[in-house]
């Protein structure tokens, strides 16, 4: 754990309270989608819930995402589009890529995901009936279902049935279904008769002799208030990327010159002021890194190659896991390789992927890139044996992606470290459980403390893993769970 981590703020007692400003049952930091699940979901058990959001309305980094909810088991959309998914290969497939997983949690999640569907409808959250069939970091228009993340990449596509679960909100275009979906959530929350203070900053949790988190401090317009939450407090402050002092300590594996995603409201906070009352960080070094090379989906056929002039993953990888794997390459140093049949350019200018040159030959490409004689001759060379044959035996490429790449002039983009641009953002969090209390390093919960979203640790576990959609997934469903159980707690 690092110093910043060791330093959170503060853990007050009731004698630091001269007076409460507020009195209810369940208290809630942070408008995102978490938030605003925990919120609903403490309604939905009777409870009186406060929001306090630092920002002066409702989104945070929720309301700037694209809309992937990472959902699967027979939804509506998954029927109607004709793909057939259970429970069971959603969790063998979400097991199979996180790190640490909780078997509890997974089952919840993948059991309860067609009910999240419904639920996520019922709150105004609209999806379509219709597949994207193409492969995209986003969908451009409103289609909803895409393949959003390794289903059909070796050797998962072997370990579960593979099925597309990315359920992109019903937004006109690739940026903006986060807002939609914050919108309509937030909406929801107005009507649930949910008490919302916005430019309030929660900055000290406080408990009482027994440990049992039962309030907090937080900072409104220059003034210190104080709210009591007579059942608990629900953490949803989002994540810590634009924490320096943590980007620095934590996240070093990390391109300096990294985009970081998100808002001002992903400092820490919620994770710091979890910690303060004794809950324990899980992976803080993990996070979500990506810079995609596609569309067009030419790009896939391409091939990415190390300074040994070396393949180092299957190019069919959702882009979080090619990103992921590319920084544990010497120096940082990688190619996209393409011939003239699968050239394109890479869509998003601020990744600056260059095109380096073209090339005649892969000899003189191979010399260009200043790669160790021989070794880019023999890769192709390689590949395009077994691809002529169907077949990837290094790396398993999905057939679909399969094509000798052989029809000169070649091409080359630049995708190291340093020189093309990635952006990402934190996945550590608190320690919780299944019903997202809190927990210590012993495992024991922090009585009256609740963590959903990017201030927790959940299914989003690292980028090798990544399926877009996981995230808010996760924040929806344990946000909702833990305003469910913190609101049906007995007042302390
Ligand atoms: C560009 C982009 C695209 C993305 N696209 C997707 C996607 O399509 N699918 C997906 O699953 N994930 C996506 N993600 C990740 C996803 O958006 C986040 O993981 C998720 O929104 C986190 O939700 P949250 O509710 O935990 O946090 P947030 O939505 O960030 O909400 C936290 C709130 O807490 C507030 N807050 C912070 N500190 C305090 C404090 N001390 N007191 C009071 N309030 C506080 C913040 O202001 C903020 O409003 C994307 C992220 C980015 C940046």
């Amino acid at each position: 754990m690092s110093a910043l981590s060791q330093n959170p703020p503060a853990l007050l007692t009731e004698s630091d309270v001269a007076h409460w400003d507020h009195d209810t049952d369940v208290i809630v930091v942070g408008f995102g989608s978490a938030g605003a699940s925990a919120a609903l979901g403490a309604r939905e058990s009777g409870a009186r819930v406060l929001m306090l959001e630092r920002a002066s309305g409702p989104g945070g980094t929720s309301g700037i995402a694209g809309g992937h909810f990472y959902l699967g088991g027979g939804t509506p959309v998954q029927e109607a589009c004709g793909f057939e998914d259970s429970a069971a290969e959603m969790y063998k497939y979400l097991e199979a890529l996180t790190p640490d997983p909780d078997p509890e949690k997974l089952r919840l999640y993948c059991e309860g995901s067609v009910a999240h569907f419904h639920w996520l409808e019922a709150q105004g959250v609209p999806f379509d009936r219709s597949y994207y069939p193409g492969k995209a970091a986003m969908q451009p228009g409103r289609d909803c279902l895409i393949w959003s993340g390794n289903e059909k990449v070796w050797p998962f596509r072997e370990i579960a049935k593979p099925a597309p679960r990315g359920h992109k909100v019903a937004f006109d275009g690739p940026d903006g279904g986060g807002a939609l979906a914050m919108q309509h959530l937030a909406r929801a929350v107005e009507n649930a008769g949910v008490e919302c203070v916005f430019d309030a900053r929660a900055a000290n949790l406080v408990a009482d002799t027994n440990g049992r988190v039962i309030g907090l401090r937080y900072t409104r317009d220059g003034q210190t208030k104080h709210a009591r939450a007579g059942s608990a407090v629900v953490l949803a402050a989002g994540g810590y990327i634009m924490n320096e002092q943590m980007f620095e300590q934590e996240l070093a594996w990390m391109p300096r010159d990294l985009i970081k995603h998100g808002t001002a409201g992903d400092d820490g906070a919620g994770l710091l002021l979890g910690i303060s009352a004794g809950g324990a960080p899980m992976g803080l070094h993990q996070a979500f890194l990506t810079s995609p090379v596609y569309p067009p989906e030419s790009m896939i056929k391409g091939i990415m190659v190390n300074a040994r002039g070396e393949r180092f993953v299957a190019e069919d990888s959702y882009h979080g896991r090619s990103a992921g794997m590319l920084t544990e390459q010497p120096d940082g140093i990688a190619y996209l390789v393409l011939d003239s049949a699968t050239f394109g350019y890479p869509p998003y200018e601020f990744f600056e992927q260059a095109l380096v040159d073209g090339y005649e030959t892969v000899e003189a490409m191979e010399s260009g890139l200043g790669l160790p004689h021989g070794s880019l001759v023999k890769t192709l060379a390689d590949y395009n044996a077994a691809a002529a044959r169907g077949e990837d035996p290094g790396f398993h490429k999905y057939a679909d992606w399969l094509q000798a790449l052989d029809q000169p002039p070649y091409a080359a983009f630049d995708l190291s470290v340093g020189r093309a641009k990635f952006a990402g953002f934190s996945l550590g969090g608190l320690s919780t459980s299944a019903d997202a209390e809190v927990r210590r390093g012993d495992g024991s919960a922090v009585p009256g403390l609740y963590a959903a979203g990017a201030c927790a640790w959940n299914i989003a576990q690292d980028t090798r893993g990544y399926s877009s959609g996981t995230c808010l997934g996760e924040a929806t469903f344990f946000g909702r769970r833990a305003g469910r159980h913190a609101g049906s707690k007995p007042q302390a």
